[in-house]
């Protein structure tokens, strides 16, 4: 490993503390390098505030010793004025003469601007250290970019014979997690932005999809419901989280957080939804069943991750 390689890898794990807070934002870190000792880091912690190379600018306790110093970031710094000023003028106003990037921002309002403005004001920099790894971290937001949908992940649990949820003897819902996949499954939710089940789930295990054994905020839940045939007594209707349920037809909001949402049944509803979660700024969406919902997103070629 290269000295650029191991800090642009320190860059990384500082960015990945980032996951559940910058979206809609990539998460983005950066490190300064001062005579082979690193002098400060940061991190992009949360959308809306600080970006990574702020944070690791403010993190420097003698600001004499950036004129003498690389600093190193997983993404492009930016040049555009979004929540925050641009990244690039900061860096040329703190005369850091020198800028390790490792992959390129691939989106319109930066795309490359961010480097051509720093190497027009005489900074040196380097583009393409662990690239793949940086462009990996930052997946949510080059699929959602991209493909306008969510990066998707499918998760399910499968015992020993082939089944996902059902005892086929007794027909009756089966658990097959233990205490510690919960607490993994409750994690996963905390990481994604929405996490979808069909009607049968919905209806057979009653679910939350909350993340009460993990901490971080609940994501947005989202159930098929096209008839409106499920119980309102269901946990998923309970109103105190942010719910989108997919109907046939539209109907009044049944609390301040529950959405009824209508979908074209007589066509494929994967698309919609995907349209509706793009409108709704939605990066990353757990897919937790059941197995028919889940083998449709298996057909259409709609997924990224299966846990
Ligand atoms: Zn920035």
């Amino acid at each position: 490993m290269t000295k650029d390689e191991k800090y642009i890898s320190r860059c990384l794990q500082l960015a990945y503390n980032g996951l559940c807070n910058t979206a809609p934002n990539p998460m983005v870190g950066a490190v300064i390098v001062h005579h082979d000792t690193i002098i400060g880091e940061g991190y992009h912690i949360r959308c809306g505030e600080a970006h990574a190379e702020v944070n690791a600018i403010r993190s420097v306790k003698d600001e004499n010793l950036l004129k003498e110093s690389t600093i190193y970031v997983s993404l492009e710094p930016c040049s555009h004025y979004g929540k925050t000023p641009p990244c690039a003028d900061l860096i040329i106003e703190k005369r850091i003469p020198k800028v390790v990037i490792g992959c390129m921002d691939p989106f319109s309002m930066v795309a490359g601007r961010g480097i051509e403005k720093l190497r027009k004001a005489g900074i040196e920099v380097t583009v393409g250290v662990l690239e793949e790894e940086c462009r990996h971290l930052i997946r949510r937001f080059i699929t959602f970019h991209t493909f306008k949908r969510p990066y998707i992940t499918l998760k399910w649990a499968e015992s020993a014979d082939g089944f996902i949820d059902m005892n086929r003897t007794e027909g009756k819902p089966v658990i097959l997690s233990s205490p510690l996949t919960s607490l993994l499954a409750h994690k996963k939710r905390a990481e994604h932005d929405a996490i979808l089940v069909g009607r049968r789930t919905a209806l057979l295990d009653n679910p939350s999809l909350s993340t009460r054994n993990w901490y971080g905020t609940h994501p947005l839940r989202l159930v098929i419901d096209k008839d409106l045939t499920l119980p309102r007594d269901l946990e998923l209707f309970n109103g105190r989280i942010r719910t989108f349920v997919f109907t046939r037809e539209s109907h009044h909001q049944p609390n301040a957080l529950t959405t009824y949402i209508p979908l074209d049944f007589s066509k494929d509803i994967l698309p919609q939804i995907m349209e509706v979660l793009y409108q709704n700024k939605i990066q990353s969406l757990l897919v937790e069943g059941g197995s028919i919902l889940l083998q449709s997103f298996i057909d259409s070629g709609l997924w990224d991750e299966a846990l």
